[in-house]
């Protein structure tokens, strides 16, 4: 079955995360069995993008969200990875700035997107206003539940626009978060991704999770998709990823752009040019 359909979240479903094994890897045994599958993808992607930024008619943008440790950075240096840099935006979302508290949730988000022909892939996302801030109540209720129709409005206008719109979630276990936080405190190139915050939210997953059922709930449109990815393997979660993306991009069936020149008459012009060299030389 094709995984942007297998993993994708209908409009409007209740979801149960707690039903969906975040250890899934279908039926390949390991990494080493899914490694053609996922350089392959990386190149379709490669050609993807180049297509997406010759044809500059439209743009892309990835939403990643997952609990800490999920595999954020992970995904995005294997998405990313394979992709030309020109043309693509990585940006992420910290707690808001005092200018941008002061500002409507949006604001921030709006300019971050991407103009056509670009991939911009958001590390955390306008979705932190629904989740973060409904556990830790840093606004009350009645102002965090009207925001998904404020998301879904603002998705449909970019959708509109001819931004495609797909979202992420990296669904771990609570078991593998503390894994990783293990991993984090023993190898010394990771111990600078240790925050206290870690420690702390972890304390309150349970909420989160609720949080995370109601946004896939509120917000999966046809438009702009949200995805649960099974990610306690790093390699699946890679795997289902760039496979949904390509499946999703292949069905843009891009274009490059007719050439603006007469190629003829430049193809004369280059003969003359070539034969110039030769006398030249
Ligand atoms: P990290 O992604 O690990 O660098 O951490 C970024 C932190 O910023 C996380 O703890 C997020 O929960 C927090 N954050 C992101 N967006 C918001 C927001 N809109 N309001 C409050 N905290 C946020
Ligand atoms: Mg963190």
């Amino acid at each position: 079955m094709r995984y942007s359909k297998r993993f994708r979240v209908r409009p409007g479903h209740k979801v149960k995360l707690a039903d969906i094994d975040p250890g899934f890897h279908s039926t390949h045994e390991d990494e080493a069995a899914a490694k053609g599958e996922i350089v392959t993808n990386q190149e379709k992607l490669r050609a993807l993008q180049y297509r997406m930024y010759s044809e500059n008619k439209r743009s892309l943008l990835i939403c990643l969200q997952a609990m800490d440790a999920g595999g954020k950075d992970g995904t995005i240096q294997h998405v990313m990875g394979a992709m030309n840099p020109q043309g693509c935006l990585v940006q992420a979302f910290k707690t808001p700035s005092a200018e941008e508290a002061a500002h409507d949730f949006l604001w921030r988000v709006h300019k971050a997107v991407g103009g056509k022909g670009t991939v911009t892939v958001f590390n955390r996302s306008h979705y932190e206003d629904v989740l973060v801030v409904r556990v830790h109540k840093l606004v009350r209720k009645g102002v965090w539940s009207g925001r998904y129709d404020h998301i879904n409005d603002f998705e449909k206008e970019l959708t509109d626009s001819g931004t495609h719109i797909l979202k992420f979630f990296l669904h771990i276990s609570k078991e593998e978060q503390l894994f990783r936080f293990k991993e984090r405190l023993n190898d010394p190139t990771k111990q600078w991704k240790i925050s206290e915050s870690d420690y702390l939210e972890r304390e309150f997953w349970d909420d989160y999770m609720k949080a995370y059922e109601d946004v896939l709930r509120e917000c999966s449109t046809d438009a702009a998709p949200w995805f649960v990815i099974p990610s306690n393997h790093k390699w699946f979660r890679n795997l289902a990823v760039s496979q949904i993306l390509v499946e999703y991009l292949e069905a843009l069936k891009m274009e490059f752009p007719k050439p603006t020149v007469d190629l003829k008459q430049i193809g004369r012009r280059y003969h003359r040019a070539e034969k110039d060299a030769h006398r030249h030389r």
